[in-house]
C-alpha cells in the first residue's frame, strides 16, 4: 500500500504553478471565449506555451526537456484549464500520450528527429487509439498493420483524434497479429504528417472544447519503417494503457481547472448579484452550494496530487489514477451544473463564461476512459 497521501509541494512545484498561472491569465483568459465561438485552434496559446516550456515538461534533460514529473504537470494543467480547456487538452495529449511514449519507447532516430520539434511546438502530437466501432473496448480495433520488407503497411480509420487537424506526428495503434490473443496483438507506430496514404478525415463539431481540433485519421497503405515502431512488436496495447494513466491524470487536472473556474466565477457573481435587497451569496441556499463546490474541489485535488506523486515515485497506481479521474470529472460536472444555476438566466448566455465551462466539463467524464470504465479499472483492482 502506498505511503503517499497528500504530497507537499516543493519550491519547484510552486514555480511551475505560478508560471502557468501567469501564462494562462495573460494569454488564455483574453482569448478563450473567441477561440470557442470561432471554433479556432488556439495557435497563439500553444506557441506561447512552448516558450514557457510547457510542451516538453516531461521530456528528460538528456533530450533537452525540463525533465519534470506528473505532479508538476498536474499543477500546470489545472492553471491552464482554469482559463481554457481547449488549450488544456491539446497540451495534455501532446505531453502524456505523444512525448512520453516517443521518449520511452522510440528508436534513437525517432527521438532525435522528433523530441526537439515536439518541445518547441514545431510538431504537435496526436494519439490514435479509438476507431468508429471501438471506443471503451479499444483492443477490438480493426486498423491493420501488415509486415512488409523494411517496415509495416497500415490500413484503417481512427476516430476522435485530438489534435488530428494540426498534428505533425501521429502515434497510431494497429493490429499487427490478427491471429494473436486480443490486446497482445497490437503494435504502436509513429507516423509523421505527410507520409503517403495518411490523411485527415472529417472534423467533428462538438458540444464543448470547440477550439480543440478533433478529426478522423485515415490510413491507406501507409508505409512505416521498422525504426518508427514504438517498443516491441505486439506490445503496443501495454504502451497505450501505461500512458493512459498519465493521460487520465491530465484529464483529471483539466477537471480541477474547470471546477475552479466554476467556483471562482460563482463566488464573484454571488457577491455581486442582488435579489430581495441583498447579494444572492447571502442566501444560505447559494452559500451552501459554494461550500460543497469548494470541498469537492479540494477532495478532487488531493486525489489527483496523490496519484501524480505516486507515479513520480515509481509506484504502480492505475487504480489511484482512475479514482482521481472518476472523482474529479464527476465533481467538476456537479460544479458546472451549480455554477450555471447560481448565475440564473445569465449563466445560460455567452455573456458569462460558465456556459462554456458547463459544455467543456462534459467531456471529462467521457474521454481517456469514460466514467464506467474508470469504475471497471478500480473494481478490478479491488477484486483481484
Ligand atoms: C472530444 C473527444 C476527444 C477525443 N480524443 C481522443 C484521442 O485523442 N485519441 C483517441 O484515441 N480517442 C479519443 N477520443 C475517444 C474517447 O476516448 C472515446 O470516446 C471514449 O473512450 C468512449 O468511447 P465511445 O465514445 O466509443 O463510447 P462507448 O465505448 O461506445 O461507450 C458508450 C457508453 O457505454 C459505456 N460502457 C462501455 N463499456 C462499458 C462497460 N464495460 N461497462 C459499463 N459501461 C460501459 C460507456 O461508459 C459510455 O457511457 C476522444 C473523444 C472525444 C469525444
Amino acid at each position: 500500500m502506498s505511503v503517499i497521501t497528500a504530497p507537499i509541494l516543493s519550491e519547484e512545484h510552486r514555480m511551475i504553478q505560478e508560471s502557468a498561472r501567469e501564462f494562462s491569465e495573460r494569454i488564455l483568459k483574453p482569448n478563450a471565449a473567441r477561440w470557442d465561438q470561432e471554433e479556432s485552434f488556439p495557435q497563439e496559446g500553444i506557441a506561447a506555451a512552448a516558450e514557457y516550456g510547457f510542451l516538453g515538461l516531461n521530456i528528460q534533460e538528456v533530450h533537452g526537456g525540463a525533465g519534470l514529473g506528473n505532479l508538476h504537470a498536474a499543477l500546470m494543467l489545472e492553471e491552464i484549464n482554469r482559463w481554457d480547456a481547449s488549450t488544456g487538452v491539446t497540451i495534455s495529449v501532446h505531453n502524456t500520450l505523444i512525448c512520453a511514449p516517443v521518449q520511452e519507447h522510440g528508436s534513437r532516430e525517432l527521438q532525435q528527429e522528433f523530441l526537439p520539434k515536439l518541445m518547441t511546438g514545431e510538431v504537435i502530437g496526436a494519439y490514435c487509439l479509438t476507431e468508429p466501432q471501438s471506443g471503451s473496448d479499444a483492443a477490438a480495433m480493426r486498423c491493420r498493420a501488415e509486415k512488409v520488407d523494411g517496415g509495416w503497411r497500415l490500413n484503417g480509420t481512427k476516430a476522435w483524434v485530438t489534435n488530428g487537424g494540426v498534428a505533425g506526428l501521429f502515434v497510431i495503434y494497429a493490429i499487427s497479429d490478427p491471429e494473436g490473443r486480443k490486446s497482445y496483438n497490437i503494435t504502436a507506430f509513429a507516423v509523421p504528417k505527410g507520409t503517403p496514404g495518411l490523411s485527415v478525415g472529417k472534423k467533428e463539431v462538438k458540444l464543448g472544447l470547440r477550439g480543440s481540433s478533433t478529426t478522423e485519421v485515415i490510413l491507406e497503405d501507409v508505409f512505416v519503417p521498422d525504426s518508427y515502431v514504438l517498443g516491441e512488436v505486439n506490445s503496443g496495447f501495454k504502451i497505450a494503457l501505461a500512458h493512459l494513466d498519465e493521460g487520465r491524470l491530465g484529464i483529471a487536472s483539466q477537471a480541477l481547472g474547470l471546477h475552479r473556474a466554476c467556483l471562482e466565477d460563482s463566488i464573484q457573481y454571488g457577491k455581486e448579484r442582488r435579489q430581495f435587497g441583498k447579494p444572492i451569496a447571502d442566501f444560505q441556499g447559494i452559500a451552501w452550494k459554494l461550500a460543497d463546490m469548494a470541498t469537492e474541489l479540494d477532495a478532487a485535488r488531493l486525489l489527483v496530487h496523490r496519484a501524480a506523486a505516486m507515479k513520480d515515485a515509481g509506484e504502480f497506481c492505475a487504480k489511484e489514477c482512475s479514482m482521481a479521474k472518476l472523482f474529479a470529472s464527476q465533481a467538476c460536472n456537479r460544479a458546472a451544473q451549480e455554477a450555471v444555476q447560481i448565475h440564473g438566466g445569465a449563466g445560460y448566455t455567452t455573456e458569462f463564461p460558465v456556459e462554456r465551462y458547463y459544455r467543456d466539463a462534459r467531456i471529462t467524464e467521457i474521454y481517456e476512459g469514460a466514467t464506467d470504465i474508470q469504475r471497471l479499472v478500480i473494481s478490478r483492482h479491488l477484486l483481484k
